[in-house]
């Protein structure tokens, strides 16, 4: 009876949309300027639910705060978006239509992902192999095995972590942490001016992060994020010199691995799970260590090339002086024509000095400093 009241014509269906999650504080304009940021227009009035009596089940005259109202169906394959923003608040906007989930379930406990971790009735799971009884980087699984030649990092106190704080000007703005940078990026290429703005007074990495995970990815995003974390890592190194200092130290052929419960930018694991599990193993893709032993690479080269350099230099010049000495020995002791082994010598001895010595010198202090 009463729903007839809000339809605009008889024949036409509606479609009923539900927003949970306001208070009932939050009034009705607040909710309005949402309806018109998703060009919705209510055929009908919004209306508050009630609260259904928990033991009699009987409808009761306490609201609640949801609210719903009716609007002209929408056009097919169109729909809601299920979180939104209203008020500064989240809240969940359902109708008939909507795609079941927008997330893919995944339980942190058993590993499965038809459920969440609140719902989870199994015991606990290893996140490596799925079985019960141990944790990840535990003798008894079968991932099992020690790593060597791994750089573990993580943490605000680890100059390789992009929580570390550290100024960094990066698109002309100075940023507190690398985790800062990346987030702000993340939250302009989004089109979220708002979070892109506490991002930038948020106190420290974590608080950025956490505005950040909330900000909803395009796909120009996903497809560009990982580009922009080399970039932001680049510019690490070049802005801040521990972390370019601790690029150049290490060991060739060292893994970097976060040790973080990142599936796409740590091991996915904690440190002792990371350290004592076989690497093709790790849940993650260990996504910021692979950019990291990149730009270290990069970092490697470059120094051996200025080392390269500086030796070259430093040779030609005590070269010429030898040279010189010696051409000016030759010329008072020699009668006849010296210049043949003049040239003779310095032709050895700046072969010598250029493929082997050189790179064997690049890698001495390396090995040295570690
Ligand atoms: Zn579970
Ligand atoms: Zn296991």
């Amino acid at each position: 009876m009463k729903l007839s009241r809000y339809k605009v014509n008889p024949d036409q269906k509606t479609l009923k949309v539900r927003v949970c999650g306001l208070p009932l504080s939050v009034n009705d304009s607040a909710l309005m300027e949402l309806l018109d940021e998703l060009h919705v227009k209510p055929t009908s009035k919004i209306i508050y639910e009630k609260i259904r009596h928990q033991v009699t089940k009987r409808m009761t005259s306490v609201l609640n705060g949801t609210r719903f109202f009716y609007m002209d169906p929408l056009a097919d394959g169109k729909h809601l978006p299920r979180n939104c923003n209203c008020a500064g608040l989240r809240v969940r906007i359902y109708h008939n239509g909507q795609p079941k989930m927008d997330r893919n379930f995944l339980c942190t406990n058993c590993w499965k992902t038809d459920h969440t971790k609140n719902f989870c009735k199994n015991d606990k799971c290893c996140k490596v192999c799925k079985q019960e009884g141990h944790v990840p980087g535990d003798e008894s699984c079968p991932a099992y095995e020690q790593q060597k030649s791994l750089t573990p990092f993580s943490g605000t106190a680890d100059v390789l972590s992009n929580f570390y704080p550290c100024d960094m000007d990066m698109y002309g703005i100075t940023h507190k942490s690398a985790e800062h940078a990346f987030q702000y990026t993340k939250s302009v290429r989004c089109g979220n001016l708002e979070a892109a703005n506490k991002i930038k007074e948020a106190p420290d990495a974590l608080s950025a992060k956490r505005i950040g995970d909330k900000i909803k990815s395009n796909d120009q995003w996903i497809q560009t994020e990982s580009q922009v974390m080399e970039e932001i890592i680049e510019n690490k190194c070049v802005q801040v010199p521990p972390f370019k200092e601790k690029l150049r130290s290490a060991k060739r052929g060292t893994v970097y691995v976060e040790t973080s419960y990142s599936d796409k930018w740590g091991s996915g694991l904690d440190r002792a799970g990371t350290l004592n599990t076989k690497q093709d193993q790790w849940p993650g893709k260990n996504m910021l260590g692979s950019i990291i032993a990149k730009v270290a690479k990069k970092v490697r080269k470059r120094k051996k090339s200025e080392q390269w350099s500086k030796a070259k230099n430093k040779q030609t010049a005590k070269e010429t002086s030898r040279q010189r000495d010696i051409s000016q020995m030759l010329r008072q002791l020699r009668v006849n024509s010296d210049s043949d082994s003049v040239s003779g010598y310095h032709a050895t001895d700046s072969d010598s000095s250029d493929p082997e010595t050189t790179s064997s010198r690049g890698a001495v202090p390396e090995r040295k400093v570690d």
